[in-house]
């Protein structure tokens, strides 16, 4: 019998799943992910760095039914918005390749041109991040959170600070008057503290691990300090404590968010007792209670070395889902006060 169903198989067009699609719009992902192919190339050889999560989660997202248009390409940084934070020293030797030996070591990656070319790439990709969040309420780098970087010397991976540089720009453009870092990485965000200390339009909150690197931790806004054993429980109580109240009492104009999956119980770098269950809750009260207040979110991903690369992989898509619910529940934009 003939059927429109087999017309359609007949012709081979318009196929069963294009018409779903047109039935059925995707609107999986209301956001966009910054996401650039050279993040996984960067040849760091047999590093705890894993650069390989960066192609992982380009690849999970894509099966899960984002989109090309849900993607945007990040160029690298200008070198104007670098100097905002970084000294023309430190820049000038990074760029001409003349780190000497003790600040090569400090930063515990192989250096070469493509590490170079990857930390100005991952700062364009923040600032891309900040610049999408702030019109569309949440966005995700599939990258950066290199909060051990300060104005003169790059520490532990990390060589740029993507996220105090794209926060000094946001705010030199006036699209912003001031922002929040809230970054909930294993590590103190000691590199952070330090650029933003004494900067009355930033806010640096940090919950980490005490017992670990960086020895010294220069004072965040906030810290919270954990110790080695510390669970979901002791975590999230504290959480719990400042959020939403910081977010009520500073009033950002956007946040970023350094949603680090090492404080996880399997990592390799750290102590802290978290189950996936827990970093869930945590990425759940950080992202919905700022959307609640209409506050957009430029996620980053940030540190995470478990042994198995898939448990990395499945903490950041946690922390997209999470993303994900909290722009649904609360799509508005709480329009930014004007700059002064
Ligand atoms: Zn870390």
């Amino acid at each position: 019998m003939f059927t429109p169903e087999r017309f359609f198989d007949m012709v081979g067009f318009p196929s069963r799943p294009m018409i779903l699609s047109w039935l059925f719009p995707r609107r999986k992902f209301p956001f966009r992910f910054v996401y650039s192919k050279d993040y996984w190339m960067l040849p760091v050889g047999k590093h705890v760095f894993p650069v390989r999560k960066y192609r992982l989660l380009h690849e999970r997202l894509l099966a899960m039914g984002a989109g090309r248009d849900n993607f945007r390409q990040p160029s690298p940084a200008s070198d104007e918005d670098v100097l905002r934070v970084h000294t023309a020293r430190y820049v000038k030797k990074l760029k001409t390749g003349t780190l000497s030996g003790l600040e090569q070591q400090v930063l515990e990656l192989p250096f070469s041109p493509a590490l170079v070319h990857f930390a100005w790439l991952s700062v364009g990709g923040t600032i891309l991040t900040a610049e999408l969040a702030l019109s569309e309420g949440v966005a995700v780098h599939l990258g950066g959170g290199f909060h051990h970087a300060f104005p003169d010397h790059g520490e532990g991976f990390c060589v740029l600070n993507d996220v105090a540089v794209a926060l000094e720009k946001m705010r030199h453009q006036g699209k912003i008057r001031k922002a929040m870092v809230v970054d909930c990485d294993l590590h103190q965000g000691n590199g952070t503290a330090s650029i933003l200390a004494g900067k009355p339009y930033a806010f640096t909150f940090s919950i980490h691990q005490m017992d670990i690197y960086p020895a010294a931790k220069p004072p965040s806004s906030l810290d919270i300090g954990l110790w080695t054993g510390d669970g979901d429980e002791s975590y999230l109580a504290q959480l719990r404590s400042h959020f939403p109240k910081l977010y009520e009492q500073f009033q950002p104009d956007l946040v970023f968010y350094l949603a680090g999956a090492d404080p996880y119980q399997e990592d390799q770098l750290g102590g802290l007792r978290l189950t996936k269950e827990g970093l869930r809750e945590r990425d759940r009260i950080v992202l919905e209670e700022a959307r609640r207040l209409g506050i957009p979110v430029a996620v980053v991903l940030a540190g995470g070395y478990a042994p198995d690369p898939e448990d990395v992989v499945s903490i950041h898509l946690n922390t997209i889902r999470a993303a994900q619910k909290a722009r649904r529940l609360s799509p508005g934009i709480r329009p930014a006060a004007p700059s002064v």
